[in-house]
């Protein structure tokens, strides 16, 4: 680990475990008295237990990220009255230069967290962050922005990560993670797990308390408990996030207004989209208030817009994309099938019109050498089983293919260069070429897709899978898989992708090493992976 790095890894697992550094430490901040707000709070047991976060760098700004939770199960454990915290950004790690500082308000409607969009900074460097409420004071965080727009830089370097179960294993993963040089780190989703504890013979490797989750303050609990994981909150307080959502924010596999129990075979009693509304309105608030995201994807009621685009120069643009708010609900069903048409029906969305055509129109326009989609669930096709019965799983883009061509179809024709797509969900690592024609191994390549595995969820894993002979023969396109838990890095220049597959062979017990299970190079111009 870079030294630097390690002494923010020990800082922040120090504000987490021991309480915060000294307050002499922090300029006495002083803050207006106004009817309601709570400007001097005096905390019976520490409130920054859930740790510092950033995100959404630009070039001259991110936005800074905090909660009160004294008592982080319980809801949090906060007055419900409005609380003044206080935040300092330097452009050193002691805070002697303190380039901006301000107050905010924890709202109690927002689970008291604070999300602060710091702009006028600098591009292209790092900051240091902290937070103060009343006499405490958070960890510490570090942070970058983004290059100035129409900048060369050199090199990005980010990762992907997400499918983080709590009850699988340790999140070793992420402490890792945190002392890889990044520029920022992409999280696709599976923040959190919805499930209910398991019981009896179902073993965790740690526990988890409490029923599957249905409300805001289930979820909040469910968010503290995951957020109280040291490596996880070292990972959040090295490097900024954009941090996405897929499926367990809310319930397993939903689609737009569709909960999991949807009326099908698996799931005979439907749970009524109005009803359905309540609870996805909720994990959306929960999910808002514990990541560091701008006001501009604050939930309206079960609406949010979670798709954007981030510029790093002209290097790269990455556009983070929603394919679970605008769905049809999964045409064929759940699951691995064969044999089902309606997957092929050009009427079903998965990323919904609007966004299709943002999303199109952005690359069409995209000045950028590496065009990136930051996404949840594979684009390429995985065709498992023996022909002529080949399957597919159904929450794919491999459900909705028409769709799949639509989009693949117009970066081959418009002549969009280097797309490079980052996926996540299925809880292994994939890397794959995307096919105009994904059954015509003769057909365009038009780009490349990295799958990044699972940070703790399905557990230790293991190397391969039995059927690899059989994927690879159905999937000429596909070029790698790896069944252990990690994180993907990729690292871009103007003459390359570099994408590296880290990972830990086990997180049933702490304290794997990190260990590079493959790197593949993409040189631009040429969307073909070749293993380093
Ligand atoms: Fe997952
Ligand atoms: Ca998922």
């Amino acid at each position: 680990m870079h030294p630097l790095n390690q002494r923010l890894f020990d800082l922040s697992r120090r504000g987490f475990l021991r309480g915060a550094p000294s307050v002499a430490a922090i300029a006495a901040l002083t803050g207006t008295v106004a009817q309601g707000v709570w400007a001097q709070p005096v905390f019976r047991t520490y409130p920054f237990t859930l740790g510092v976060a950033s995100g959404e760098p630009l070039p001259d700004g991110v936005v800074i990220w905090t909660r009160l939770a004294p008592e982080p199960m319980a809801g949090g454990g906060m007055p419900m009255r409005a609380v003044e915290v206080g935040w300092e950004v330097a452009s050193d790690d002691r805070f002697r230069t303190v380039v901006q500082r301000g107050t905010t308000l924890a709202r109690p409607e927002l689970g008291h967290s604070v999300h602060v969009e710091v702009a006028g900074l600098q591009p292209g460097r790092h900051y240091w962050y902290r937070f103060k409420a009343g006499a405490e004071l958070s960890a510490t965080g570090r942070t970058k922005t983004a290059p100035a727009a129409g900048a060369a830089p050199e090199k990005l370097r980010f990762a992907t990560a997400g499918c983080q179960r709590y009850e699988d294993g340790h999140f070793t993963a992420w402490g890792h993670l945190a002392g890889e040089e990044l520029d920022f780190v992409f999280h696709y989703g599976d923040y959190i797990y919805e499930y209910r504890a398991r019981r009896g013979a179902e073993r965790p490797v740690r526990e988890i308390v409490g029923d599957e989750i249905h409300t805001i303050t289930d979820y909040r609990n469910r968010y503290a408990l995951y957020k109280q994981d040291a490596d996880l909150a070292a990972a959040h307080a090295a490097h900024p996030f954009l941090v996405s959502y897929d499926d367990h924010e809310v319930d397993n596999n939903w689609a737009g207004g569709i909960s999991e129990e949807d009326g099908g075979a698996a799931f005979p009693v439907a749970v009524p989209p109005e009803i359905f509304a309540f609870r996805k309105q909720m994990a959306l608030q929960a999910w808002w208030e514990n990541a560091p995201l701008r006001r501009a994807a604050l939930p309206r009621g079960t609406d949010i817009i979670a798709y954007r685009r981030l510029r790093y120069g002209n290097l790269a643009e990455v556009n983070v994309l929603d394919t679970r708010q605008f769905r049809d609900d999964q045409p064929c069903g759940d699951g691995v099938k064969a044999g089902c048409a309606a997957r092929l029906d050009p009427n079903t969305q998965i990323l919904g019109a609007a966004q299709e055509r943002w999303l199109m129109e952005g690359l069409a326009a995209s000045p950028a050498r590496w065009n990136i989609l930051a996404q949840q669930v594979s684009v390429m096709q995985r065709g498992f089983g023996s022909a002529p019965n080949i399957a597919y799983s159904m929450d794919k883009w491999d459900a909705y293919a028409a769709a799949r061509d639509r989009l693949l179809r117009h970066v081959h024709d418009r002549r969009v260069p280097n797309l490079v797509v980052l996926t996540g969900d299925v809880h292994n690592a994939w890397a794959g070429t995307l096919k105009l024609n994904f059954d015509d191994a003769s057909s365009p390549t038009v780009g490349t897709e990295f799958i990044a595995t699972s940070i703790s969820a399905t557990g230790d894993g293991s190397e391969s899978r039995a059927d690899w002979a059989q994927v690879q023969a159905n999937n000429p396109h596909i070029g790698y898989y790896n069944n252990r838990r990690g994180y993907l890095v990729n690292e871009a220049t103007s003459e390359r992708m570099v994408a590296h597959f880290r990972g830990v062979d086990f997180v049933s017990r702490p304290g794997a090493p990190v260990v590079t299970k493959a790197s593949f190079a993409v040189a631009a111009g040429e969307p073909k992976l070749v293993r380093i």
